[in-house]
């Protein structure tokens, strides 16, 4: 029986979900900000790892929560894994189970998608992380085929799909994203398309610079001639049009102890991984830190610029209450 490792299980305190922070990636972005890339975690079996989630949602919301969301590092890597995880979360009740993958190992294997959303996926979230094979290739470390194969097959059973590009100026520019929005609507016109700005802070390598509002304005343009649902911004605005605001978060460790934690404790968790990872100090990634953090005065603009294209009383996802 195939085992995976997890890193943690985290609960909503918005509304009732959880997810699961699955280690390990086939991948080596460059500008990678998740420690859970790095393998480590508790082996634990699907049948184990849906038994302490139940645990975990008793424990604190006294009920098994509808949603689900599968993350990491990477939870594609193992099929028969995945496939067990999603069918457990289906026959406990959950009704949206969303996964979040860079799409390269379902693009690898015949039927990997369609069994997937047999076993009961509702929903994937997949990165394109470029369009051009050697960018890609570049960044990642592997080909991008099996990936744009993946956003292929996934859309051919008529899941719900988000594709994620991550906006990185001189690198993932405005004519790669264009042409990912390009190759989506010869899918898809209506598939969702989330262009992140690309964040050096915490990022494992800074190989590019923040875009700037502009900058994300004019590719949010050229991805709206292609694509209706074009969004752009860390938030998930359009699908959420009223977020409360999430300051903390459940952690559950796999040995089921609970920890309340906020951005802060996310934040030391990653600077505790690049010092680890990179072999530096501390105080070193503190100091580095310290110029290249995201400043709360761009956020606020970016999400005005998100607002401003989206009004509430127009928008065409607020009957959805997710957040990601
Ligand atoms: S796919 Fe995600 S977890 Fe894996 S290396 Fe890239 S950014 Fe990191």
């Amino acid at each position: 029986m195939s085992k995976r490792g997890i890193q943690y299980f985290t609960l909503s305190e918005i509304e009732p979900r959880i997810w699961f922070m699955l280690t390990g990636c086939d991948f080596r972005c460059k500008g990678c900000f998740r420690p859970a890339r790095d393998g480590g975690g508790t082996l634990l079996s699907s049948e184990e790892t849906l038994r302490r989630a139940e645990q975990a949602c008793l424990k604190y919301y006294g009920k098994i929560p509808t949603k689900a969301m599968i993350t990491g590092g990477e939870p594609a890597l193992d099929r028969e894994y995945l496939l067990a995880l999603v069918k457990g979360l289906k026959e406990k009740g959950f009704e949206e189970i969303v996964l979040m993958s860079n799409g390269y190992e379902i693009g690898r294997e015949e039927n990997y998608a369609s069994d997937l959303v047999e076993a009961g996926l509702t929903e994937a979230h997949i990165d394109i992380k470029a369009f051009s094979g050697d960018i890609h290739k570049w960044y990642t470390g592997k080909s991008n085929k099996p990936v744009l194969n993946a956003v292929r097959m996934l859309n051919d059973t008529g899941i719900e799909l988000l594709i994620q590009t991550v906006y990185m100026p001189g690198i993932v520019d405005v004519e790669e994203i264009e042409r990912i929005a390009i190759f989506l609507a010869s899918l898809n016109r209506n598939i969702k398309y989330r262009i992140n700005p690309f964040a050096p802070a915490f990022a494992f390598e800074e190989v590019s610079r923040r875009p700037s509002i502009e900058e994300m304005e004019h590719a949010y343009e050229l991805a709206s001639k292609h694509l209706p649902n074009a969004i752009i911004s860390r938030s998930c605005y359009r699908e959420y049009p009223t977020p409360p605001p999430q300051e903390t978060w459940i952690t559950v460790y796999p040995d089921l102890s609970f920890k309340r934690r906020s951005m802060k404790d996310q934040e030391d968790d990653r600077i505790s991984w690049l010092s680890r990872s990179k072999s530096k100090p501390r105080e070193e990634i503190l100091h580095e830190l310290t110029f290249k953090r995201d400043d709360s005065e761009y956020r606020q603009k970016l999400e005005q610029v998100t607002r401003s294209f989206y009004p509430p009383s127009s928008n065409p996802g607020s009957n959805k209450k997710t957040r990601d």
